[in-house]
């Protein structure tokens, strides 16, 4: 939410929508000068229109909000809650958190998660890296540097949201994606020449055909506008500075033309992926059974490498690597995958 500063002609004006009180705020999407009470009220009805037009929920469904202690999945929480009475969704709602195990950055969001379960009244499942795989990030760091720390972190989040979301039963997964990290992922799709991303990565509702479909309630909502009872820190690992750069841009355009954020979107939405690009099947890991492309899922193959004393297997290039690792590569049968950004935003 942006503030408007004191001293210039803005003062003056009365919000227009009630025309009554003094605007507290400008709307980066439509420019309009608004006070404070009536920015919830059309906040909430954009958010819950979103959701009607786009068919996100059904009736009875049982829903995980991706819960990271961040702003974006804090207001989500808050927002779903809310509709779901207001509006008689009929969702059973809970709240999913993963537990990396990065001491003094998730120890504190996941005080906030759990400050929310009590506020919204929604039950919370926290799985963690640890259960799941038998490593913490911490741990993880230790053996492999700082270097592609944000690779493992991001497949293992993915694949332990997915787990969560199967233990606690639920038919749809939403995340806290606003329009910035949308407009900043086809940016960078359209960078890395990632065409399969590039396609998916616009999509409200995605993995229709994979283990939870998942939604973003907040795809048009600007970032600026999530702003309410928050906790936030930067992750002490320190996320990937292409999407930093990325992200970066996008504020700058944002600041010339607030409109920028949403154009980049449709332009996403909108490319046409020739019929020739070759996309990846879908099959499943014979490992673990979670889906993917290739003989191994990305998490197995990540995990192998630790587990091996091999954490470089799978990962970035080939370039002086020993024999023995280009033959693992051969018989699990993997792509190398690239450093990704944060997995903070794959929530
Ligand atoms: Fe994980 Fe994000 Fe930290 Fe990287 S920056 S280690 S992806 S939480
Ligand atoms: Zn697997």
């Amino acid at each position: 939410m942006e503030e408007s500063h004191g001293g210039d002609r803005t003062r003056s004006l009365l919000c227009s929508i009630c025309n009554q009180r003094r605007p507290a705020l400008k709307r980066p999407k439509t420019l309009q000068q608004i006070c404070r009470e009536c920015f919830y009220v059309v906040f909430e009805e954009e958010i819950h229109r979103v959701i009607v037009d786009n068919k996100l929920f059904k009736r009875g469904e049982r829903i995980a909000i991706g819960a990271s202690g961040g702003k974006d999945s804090t207001v989500l929480a808050y927002v779903m809650s809310e509709l779901n009475r207001r509006h008689n969704y009929g969702l059973d709602l809970f709240l999913l958190s993963v537990d990396e195990g990065i001491t003094g950055y998730r120890d504190d969001s996941l005080e906030t998660v759990k400050r929310n379960e009590v506020q919204y009244g929604l039950p919370l499942k926290v799985v963690s890296y640890k259960d799941l795989y038998g490593w913490t990030m911490d741990e993880i760091v230790k053996m492999i540097g700082l270097k592609n720390n944000c690779t493992f972190c991001g497949v293992f989040r993915r694949q332990a949201l997915d787990r969560g979301a199967a233990l606690l039963k639920v038919d749809k997964l939403a995340t806290g994606h606003n329009a910035d990290d949308i407009s900043e992922t086809v940016l960078l799709n359209i960078l890395r020449g990632d065409i399969a991303r590039l396609s998916r990565c616009t999509s409200i509702i995605t993995g229709e055909d994979g283990p939870i479909p998942r939604c973003k309630p907040f795809k048009y909502t600007y970032e600026k506008e999530i702003k309410l009872d928050y906790f936030s820190t930067e992750c002490i690992y320190s996320p990937n500075a292409y999407r930093g750069f990325a992200r970066e841009f996008i504020k700058d355009l944002e600041r010339i033309r607030p409109r920028a954020i949403l154009d980049i979107i449709k332009s996403g939405e909108d490319f046409r992926i020739a019929t020739s690009t070759k996309m990846p099947e879908q099959g499943t890991c014979q490992r673990c059974g979670y889906i993917s492309s290739q003989k191994w899922c990305k998490a197995c193959v990540l995990l192998e490498g630790l587990n091996r004393g091999l954490p470089k297997l799978g990962i970035g290039r080939t370039r002086g690597v020993t024999g023995e690792r280009q033959k693992d590569d051969q018989q699990i049968g993997v792509k190398n995958l690239q450093s990704k950004a944060c997995g903070s935003l794959d929530f």
